[in-house]
């Protein structure tokens, strides 16, 4: 920090009082983690300063002997961890990762019968009739995936974004009443709509997935499974996801993040079965420029430390601290998105405090508890104020929190929600967004906190 310092000492204190600021509150947001040094050290070195557009091996720059060395090494702990056939491991984020899924399953499915159908090897070659052709026929694909408000995430079709607009879209969600996920419902939808794509995974949904069942309506409407895990990685990686919970040896494409449950840097990856690996292995350039070398070799370390016997045990805590979370809240009368938990997430839903998301975030943020504002299925509140709070252990897990500090935990959010009132506007009106916390609560669960976070 001193040599930052030197340079502008404004980033230096920021860095200093981010540190202060993680350490001293409970870090509640399901995607977040505290990567480990030998992860955040791997990220602060010059192959920072290296391009290497292409792929390992072939490469669109000179010198790219070390990046290649650091990818393959990425990629084989990528594929002996997760027991994949093929992994790809230059996307930038989670978003890279699924826009270069989208796209490597559209050359796989689209182009190349395209190309073959016209009898050339290089989209080049096609005739600008064709190519005109072939622009339609690849904006006239359809995608299926799960709403954001049952849980699904912005990629996986929501209108505002890209994936929303690139393909004809169409969303499945959860049984009103349960909460959960309807696999004959969404059987039903898939039939009939029968998209190209139909993608699994979530960001706030609290519950597994049988990604078994999941293939099997793939197979019957002749789509591609792509399963974006970026959440719960760290549970498939630990191992305790296996079976139908585990979505590598059932869907054909799965993206994820590196950073959350998974504890990497902040990153993206691919993983695919042999018949995609082709298509994805061209993610530059059809997508991405030149790779972050730096973080391809802090994912390396990230996976090799999941890949020993510790990791296994902390992703059991994970889930096993969820349910404590999640039943230290239902044992004070809170309510819950489906009744409780078998992952990672725990969706508190704040409308029997008589609060908004948003009201509840900034409360909470108040007395040091950092949660994320979210919708709860059909939320009342919309998107932005929403109804809900989305709280995931794994950073406290990775602090050492176990059964007894998740009770508490949920002892202390029970005591700001229950001690704050909805606010009004400055006209007197009722507001969605102030709030009023009693006197005195934020330093006594700011105390609280410091004791279990000791
Ligand atoms: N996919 C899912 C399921 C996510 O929850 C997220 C992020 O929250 C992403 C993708 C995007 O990840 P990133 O923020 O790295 O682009």
């Amino acid at each position: 920090l001193e040599v930052i310092s030197s340079v502008e000492p404004r980033i230096a204190d920021a860095t200093r009082q981010e540190l202060a600021d993680q350490r001293a509150s409970l870090k509640l947001i399901a995607s977040e983690n505290y990567a480990s040094p030998a992860v955040l050290m791997t990220m602060g070195t010059w192959f920072s300063d290296k391009y290497a557009e292409g792929t390992i091996g072939h490469r669109f720059y000179a010198g790219c002997q070390n990046v290649d060395t650091v990818e393959s090494i990425a990629a084989e702990h990528a594929r002996e961890l997760f027991g994949a056939e093929y992994a790809y491991v230059q996307p930038h984020s989670g978003i890279d990762a699924n826009l270069t899924a989208y796209w490597a399953i559209l050359a796989h499915r689209v182009e190349g019968p395209w190309l073959e159908n016209a009898g050339v090897k290089n989209m080049n070659d096609l005739s600008e009739a064709d190519w005109e052709k072939l622009r339609a026929d690849l904006g006239n694909q359809r995608l299926l995936g799960m709403s954001l408000d049952a849980g699904g995430h912005l990629t996986h079709g929501f209108r505002p974004n890209i994936s929303g607009k690139m393909f004809h879209q169409n969303q499945y969600g959860t049984d009103p009443e349960t909460g959960l996920l309807d696999y004959d419902a969404l059987r039903a939808k898939a039939k009939e709509f029968k998209p190209l794509i139909l993608v699994a995974g979530y960001s706030a949904y609290p519950r597994r997935v049988n990604f078994a069942k999941m293939r099997e309506i793939a197979d019957e409407v002749g789509a591609t499974l792509m399963v974006d895990m970026a959440h719960f990685a760290g549970l498939v990686a630990g191992k305790v996801f296996t079976g139908d919970e585990d979505p590598v040896p059932h869907a054909h494409v799965v993206t994820s993040t590196s950073h959350k449950s998974l504890r990497g840097p902040r990153g993206g990856f691919i993983l695919a079965t042999e018949d995609y690996s082709a298509s994805v292995d061209r993610g530059c350039p059809m997508v991405l420029g030149g790779p972050l070398s730096h973080v391809m070799a802090a994912k390396a370390v990230a996976f090799a430390e999941a890949r020993q016997d510790s990791f296994r045990g902390y992703a059991q805590q994970i889930a096993d601290n969820a349910k404590s979370l999640a039943d230290g809240f239902l044992s004070r009368g809170a309510n819950l998105v489906t009744g409780g938990t078998d992952n990672h997430i725990v969706l508190l839903d704040v409308t029997s405090f008589g609060l908004t998301g948003r009201q509840a975030e900034s409360a909470l943020l108040d007395a040091g508890v950092v949660t994320n504002r979210n919708s709860v299925p059909a939320d009342p509140n919309g998107a932005w104020y929403t109804s809900g709070i989305r709280l995931g252990t794994p950073a406290l897990t990775t602090r050492g929190f176990g059964h007894d500090e998740f009770d508490r935990v949920a002892e202390l959010i029970v005591h700001v929600l229950q001690n704050t009132q909805p606010g009004t506007t400055k006209a007197g009106e009722p507001s969605k967004a102030s709030y009023v916390l009693a006197d005195g609560v934020a330093d006594k669960v700011k105390d609280a906190s410091a004791e279990l976070l000791d």
